[in-house]
C-alpha cells in the first residue's frame, strides 16, 4: 500500500480523535524512525516519552520475543514467571513496598485514587473524602484521571466527573493549604508537569506539600508517568527532591513500547488500602508486559541509562539555551534532564513543529505554546547537534 492509502484507510475506519501528522511510520532504528517513503526522522518525541531505549534495542527485543514464544498472557488468577521479578525491581529502585501493574497511565491513576479513598475510608468509614489536584495538570483520559486533570477544555463535555476534587496552583503552597479540609485524603501531582507545559516542581513546593501531607495524614500521590524512568536524570524525578511519595504512578517508558503501567505503594499505604476484591484487571501485569519491564530495567543497568541522562542533559540544556538567545520567537527554556520545553512566541508552536517534521525532526507540543522534547534516553551529543541543526532550519 502507498502512504496516502494507509492514511485514507485509517481516517475511514478509525474514530477521528487525533489530528495526525501526515506521515506513516514504518519502522525504527536507534533514535530514528522511518516512514513508508523511506524518509528518516530524528525522534525527539519517542512515542511521547515511551521509547526510552531507542528503537530496536537487541536485548529488549530478545527478551520480549522469548516471552512471546513461551506465553503472552496468563490471568491474574495464577502466578506467572516474570511478574514477581518485575515488581521486585520496581519496588527496590523506588524504595517502595508493593506494586500493582496496569495497562496504561490513566489506569494507574485510577488505582491510585482508589487507594487514597480506601485508605481514608478505613480510617473513618465515611464516603465524602476529597483529593487536591493541580491546575494545568494531566493525569489521563478515563473519568477518574480526567477528574484530577486541571484542564477544563478536556473536562467540560464529560461532566459530571467524580466528586470531591479540588484544584490548587502548582508551585504555590499557600493555594494548596487553602484547599485542605479534614476530608482531604490525597494530594496528586506530577513531579514535573508534562502536558501542561513542562513545569518542574520547586524544591520548596514539593517539600512543603510533603510536610502538609505528614501533618494531616494525607497521601501524597506523585505521577511519574512521563517524568519518571530516568527522564530527569534520576530514576524517578522525586529522587532529586529528598521527598518520598506514598503512592507513585508509572507507565510510558516502564515498558518501552509494550503497554504497561503501575501504581506503587509505600508500606503504610500498602498495609491500609486495597485487599482481595477491591481491584482487578484482566491484562495488567501479564507475562508479556512484565517481561518487557524486566528487560527495560536490565537494559537500563547494562547501558547505564540514568547516568547517561544526568551526564548528557547539561549539554542539551546549553544548546537549547543558545537557541533561546539567538531566536526572538523562543522566549524561554524549562525542564529537567531529557524533558525539556521551549516557549514559542509570536508564531504558533504547531507551525514550528510542522517545519521541524518537514526537516526530519519529530518534536511535539505541550500546553498552548511550548515545544516539547522527550527524546529516547540514549541520545548522544551528536544526536543533540543533529536536532539543533534541524530545529534551526525550522525556526529560520
Ligand atoms: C501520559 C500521561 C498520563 C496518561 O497515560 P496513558 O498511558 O496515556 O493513559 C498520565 N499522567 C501523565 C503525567 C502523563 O504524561
Amino acid at each position: 500500500m502507498k502512504t496516502n492509502e494507509y492514511m485514507e484507510q485509517t481516517e475511514q475506519y478509525v474514530l477521528h480523535t487525533y489530528n495526525r501528522f501526515p506521515l506513516v511510520i514504518d519502522h525504527g532504528e536507534g533514535v530514528h524512525l522511518y516512514d513508508t517513503d523511506g524518509k528518516a526522522y530524528l525522534d525527539f518525541a519517542a512515542g511521547i516519552a515511551v521509547y526510552a531505549l531507542g528503537y530496536s534495542n537487541d536485548d529488549y527485543k530478545k527478551a520480549v520475543k522469548e516471552q512471546v514464544d513461551k506465553v503472552i498472557h496468563v490471568s491474574n488468577l495464577f502466578y506467572n514467571v516474570p511478574m514477581g521479578s518485575a515488581a521486585e525491581k520496581l519496588a527496590k529502585v523506588s524504595g517502595m513496598d508493593k506494586v500493582f501493574f496496569t495497562n496504561s497511565g490513566t489506569e494507574s491513576i485510577e488505582g491510585a485514587i482508589k487507594v487514597a479513598r480506601k485508605y481514608a475510608y478505613l480510617k473513618d468509614g465515611s464516603n465524602d473524602h476529597e483529593i487536591i489536584a493541580m491546575n494545568h495538570s494531566f493525569h489521563g483520559r478515563s473519568l477518574g484521571a480526567l477528574s484530577v486533570t486541571g484542564n477544563t477544555h478536556y473536562q467540560d463535555p464529560f461532566k459530571p466527573l467524580i466528586g470531591g476534587i479540588k484544584f490548587a496552583d502548582f508551585n504555590d503552597l499557600e493555594s494548596v493549604k487553602a484547599q485542605i479540609t479534614d476530608k482531604t485524603c490525597a494530594i496528586i501531582m506530577e513531579t514535573v508537569q508534562g502536558e501542561g507545559g513542562i513545569y518542574p516542581a520547586t524544591k520548596e513546593f514539593l517539600q512543603g506539600v510533603r510536610d502538609l501531607c505528614d501533618e494531616h495524614d494525607i497521601l501524597l500521590i506523585l505521577d511519574e508517568i512521563q517524568c519518571g524512568m530516568g527522564r530527569t536524570g534520576k530514576l524517578f524525578a522525586w529522587q532529586d527532591y529528598g521527598v518520598q511519595p506514598d503512592v507513585m504512578t508509572c507507565a510510558k517508558a516502564l515498558g518501552c513500547g509494550v503497554p504497561v503501567g503501575a501504581f506503587v505503594l509505600n508500606k503504610k499505604t500498602a498495609e491500609h488500602s486495597l485487599v482481595p476484591g477491591d481491584h482487578g484487571t484482566t491484562y495488567g501485569g501479564n507475562p508479556l508486559a512484565c517481561a518487557a519491564v524486566n528487560a527495560v530495567f536490565e537494559c537500563y543497568e547494562k547501558q547505564h541509562v540514568v547516568e547517561h541522562v544526568a551526564e548528557t542533559a547539561p549539554y542539551l540544556e546549553k544548546k537549547l539555551d543558545e537557541l533561546v538567545e539567538k531566536y526572538d520567537c523562543l522566549a524561554a527554556r524549562r525542564g529537567k534532564g531529557f524533558m525539556q520545553g521551549l516557549v514559542v512566541t509570536g508564531r504558533p508552536v504547531g507551525e514550528v513543529i510542522n517545519r521541524a517534521i518537514e526537516n526530519g525532526l519529530l518534536v511535539i507540543s505541550a500546553g498552548s505554546d511550548v515545544l516539547r522534547m522527550v527524546p529516547p534516553l540514549v541520545i548522544t551529543k551528536d544526536d543533540i547537534d543533529e536536532m539543533i541543526e534541524k530545529l534551526e532550519k525550522a525556526l529560520q
